[in-house]
């Protein structure tokens, strides 16, 4: 590796971020984390299922699945589709050490939350799915924890107290490292074993769940259903991404 090239990227890299107000993506001028045409670029996840967000065609109610078994959570707050930029941005921040991304995607994300508690009743605690210890360790850090740290910076940004608590111990732990779920089609991340989690106590009783990507929604259903068996009464679910069925 050379060490030389390193560390000046990294050098500019946070130059850049602390004395100039540029756009993460196109590195044009803005006043924010992302320029609007970069934002304008992003799938919206507009029509969509009201409880699971499951991408439609149309405006709808809500989808077959939620109408014949309604999901255990809340609600879900899911205001991108998992496709094109979204997507790409995601995958970087996982496979390819682009962690300078995880702070536009959260901060668009607290944008949506805000605007979505606008009358409050915020969560006590943001918990989040977390990753198997075992991949932890291959990747050197858990994404959901990373992105959970940078939500929560803004939103205590703009909603001061009100803000949930990200406590140090996330409760919920995985206990099987099962096969990563991008690598399974839909007919095996429907049969992969769901009860890989576990849930320490006390938990608050309004709780939010945190993921990056919802595909099936089997991984969050499984969460809120421990969560609130563990003694939540409310759990919403916040994702930055929900994948379209391949299927409609
Ligand atoms: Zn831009
Ligand atoms: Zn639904």
């Amino acid at each position: 590796m050379d060490w030389k090239k390193l560390s000046t990227t990294k050098i500019y890299e946070v130059y850049r971020r602390l004395f100039l107000t540029r756009c993460y993506l196109c590195n044009g001028k803005c006043e924010n984390t992302l320029c609007l045409p970069c934002q304008e670029g992003l799938s919206l996840n507009t029509n969509s299922c009201h409880h699971c967000k499951r991408p439609t065609h149309t405006i709808s109610n809500l989808c077959g699945q939620c109408q014949t078994l309604p999901p255990p959570y809340h609600f879900c707050i899911a205001p991108y589709r998992f496709e094109g930029i979204v997507k790409t941005l995601i995958h970087n921040i996982k496979f390819n050490q682009g962690n300078h991304y995880i702070r536009p995607l959260t901060y668009l994300l607290s944008n949506h939350l805000i605007r979505t508690y606008s009358s409050g009743n915020w969560p006590e605690q943001l918990l989040y799915v977390p990753s198997h210890p075992n991949r932890i360790k291959e990747r050197g850090f858990c994404q959901t924890r990373a992105m959970s740290n940078h939500l929560i910076k803004s939103l205590q940004q703009h909603i001061g107290k009100e803000c949930p608590a990200l406590p140090k111990y996330n409760p919920i732990q995985k206990t099987k490292h099962t096969k990563a779920q991008h690598s399974l089609s839909r007919k095996e991340r429907l049969k992969s074993p769901q009860n890989s989690y576990k849930v320490d106590t006390p938990i608050a009783k309004h709780v939010a769940l945190f993921d990056d990507v919802m595909t099936t929604g089997s991984t969050v259903e499984n969460c809120a259903k421990l969560l609130l068996k563990a003694g939540a009464e409310r759990v919403d679910v916040w994702v930055i991404a929900r994948t379209p069925d391949k299927e409609h």
